[in-house]
């Protein structure tokens, strides 16, 4: 009964041309009405997304700062993210912890102030390759779900991405079983740290190289609610990924 969800994080790619060709696409295609769609926009293109994008759709940002407004050049804040009438940001992804050095603290302010102004967030977490080789994957996603689950107080507007960052950008797809053992653990610890209510409305979506070609047997996954998609969701590819579970 969880809706199933789908978010594109076009990432720092396109321009109005591309961009807008693929939003024509978007907008004329078949699109499951029992699937969430948003798609994560460069913040420079945000408002031209929203004024372009079929109202069906949802649009994030990519990041934003954990305060309001002031001395705090290059950001910005939930309230100008909301004021383009864009409803979700993106926050905690791999990209941002692992280029950009955003700690799990920041992280956390940034949920929280995100969410207290009345965005959803998309909040992404992900264990790197030797942590997995390493046999701590669990405690990895743990830990950086509690710092996410410390600032959050209404579930109804939190989606959590798992993105194993050895599989963001690589072409290697977790397989449906390894997806779905994460998933499903990451389901136990909200029953656990949570309540059980929250365990089984929460979703819980899996991104890293989603491709058409992978995406239904990892949509058929008991706890996998849907993607997080890169490079396919700028392409007419991504219409098949949000009809997964058709
Ligand atoms: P790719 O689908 O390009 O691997 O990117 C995944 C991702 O990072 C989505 O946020």
């Amino acid at each position: 009964n969880r809706k199933f969800f789908v978010g594109g994080n076009w990432k720092m790619n396109g321009d109005k041309k591309s961009l807008g060709d693929l939003i024509n696409t978007l907008n004329s295609g078949k699109i499951n009405a029992n699937t969430d769609v948003v798609c994560g926009a460069p913040t420079i293109y945000l408002d031209f997304t929203r004024q372009k994008l079929d109202a069906k759709f949802g649009v994030a940002a990519q990041n934003c700062y954990k305060v309001a407004k002031g001395a705090f050049t290059g950001e910005i804040s939930p309230a100008m993210i909301k004021d383009c009438g864009v409803g979700w940001v993106i926050l905690g992804h791999s990209e941002r912890r692992h280029v950009f050095g955003e700690s799990d603290e920041l992280i956390g302010q940034k949920v929280a102030h995100a969410l207290a102004e009345g965005l959803g967030v998309i909040a992404c977490i992900g264990e790197k390759l030797d942590e997995r080789e390493g046999g701590i994957t669990e405690k990895v996603v743990f830990e950086q779900t509690k710092v996410i689950a410390d600032n959050v107080k209404d579930w109804s507007k939190v989606v959590i991405a798992y993105e194993p960052v050895w599989a963001i950008g690589t072409g290697k797809t977790a397989t449906p079983q390894q997806a779905q053992e994460v998933h499903e653990k990451l389901r136990q610890w909200f029953k656990t740290n949570i309540s059980e209510d929250v365990a089984k409305s929460i979703r819980i979506i899996y991104g890293g190289s989603v491709t058409g070609g992978t995406c239904k047997e990892l949509a058929s996954q008991a706890d996998v609610d849907g993607f997080l998609v890169g490079g396919a969701s700028l392409k007419p590819e991504f219409i098949e990924i949000i009809n997964a579970r058709e």
